[in-house]
């Protein structure tokens, strides 16, 4: 195997394998590393969906990212002949005054992106599968929805190699030497040379690049499948959904790949170790105060 390229990238999971099919696309010689084989468990891309809203609370200045990112979904579709999105919607739920709820409408607003506003008994009509408190407000945001993200990596995958990307896989890297004529990426087994090189490995950036002392903090995010053989938990007949109660944030997915309707709350513990990240909820202290309780 050779050992010099242009670009060495560092971690190929959601990011890493997408930075290595666009420098492959644009004919740059091209090494993707992984410690395991994209998609795994370990990382921080498992768990089959992900959600996609235009009009992040998170921040006004997302909203540009976001939506050029649907562009790109809908091109790696195309490209790959796979389904990879889709349109579900995300019905969002809260007191009208909750944070989550006041940002995302502004941002909407900002960048005229559609919302439909919704009273409590018109989503128990539209959806019999939600009980709203009579004083939450509901908007539907239709053009959002879910990513299968581990179908995504193996979509990048097999058009990164199509594109000449060579990609080592169960082969950590444990060390990054950089210096004026190139960068050295020393694995458990080899040593590769390159001229410029992307790191991309999500949850263990610290531990990689502890020398830089970067002010970065791993969180562990929980999540639950519900398994169900009712239809009306499928899409179209359920949207996603992100609710804004007492506080929490509660988040879930219609049952798209036959797991179940998945449900997480968007909150996080700090500082836990990425290798020690697999274990089932409730084998942690923290577990018993994170649990919450779904009508
Ligand atoms: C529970 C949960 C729910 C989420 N929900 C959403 C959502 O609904 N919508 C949304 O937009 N985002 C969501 N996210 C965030 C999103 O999934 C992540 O931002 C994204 O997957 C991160 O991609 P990444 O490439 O940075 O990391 P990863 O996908 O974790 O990839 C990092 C890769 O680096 C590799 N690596 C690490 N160290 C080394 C090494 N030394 N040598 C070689 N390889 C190494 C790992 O093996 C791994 O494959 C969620 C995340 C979690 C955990």
């Amino acid at each position: 195997m050779k050992k010099h390229y242009s670009v060495i990238v560092v971690g190929a999971g959601s990011m890493g394998m997408a930075a290595g099919y666009y420098l492959g696309k644009k004919g740059i010689d091209t090494l993707l590393i992984d410690a395991y084989d994209p998609p795994h468990n370990m990382a921080s891309h498992h768990g089959e969906t992900r959600l996609i809203r235009h009009a992040p609370a998170e921040g006004e200045q997302y909203a540009p990212l976001v939506l050029r990112a649907q562009e790109l979904w809908f091109d790696l579709e195309k490209a790959s002949n796979r389904k990879l999105f889709y349109p579900t919607g995300t019905l969002l739920a809260g007191e009208e005054n909750a944070p989550f709820i006041a940002d995302t409408i502004k941002v909407a607003k900002k960048f005229s992106l559609p919302m439909e506003r919704l009273q409590p008994a018109e989503i128990e009509k539209r959806w019999p599968q939600f009980s709203i408190p009579e004083n939450y407000i509901g908007y539907l945001e239709p053009d959002s929805g879910v990513l299968l993200n581990q179908d995504i990596i193996l979509a990048y995958k097999t058009l990164a190699k199509s594109h000449q990307v060579a990609i080592q896989t169960n082969c950590p890297v444990t060390e990054i030497i950089p210096s004026n004529s190139g960068i050295t990426v020393k694995t458990r087994q080899n040593t590769f040379y390159a001229d410029r090189i992307a790191i991309c490995t999500g949850a263990w950036t610290g531990k990689i690049l502890k020398d830089i002392r970067l002010p970065l903090q791993t969180v562990r995010k929980t999540f639950g499948w519900f398994e169900t053989n009712d239809v009306s938990f499928q899409p179209p007949l359920l949207p996603c959904f992100y609710f804004n109660c007492n506080q929490q944030k509660y988040y879930g997915f219609p049952d798209i790949t036959g797991s179940g309707v998945k449900v997480g709350r968007n909150d996080s513990e700090k500082d836990v170790d990425p290798e020690d990240m697999v274990q089932d909820f409730g084998k942690y202290p923290n577990d018993q105060k994170r649990s919450c309780h779904i009508r």
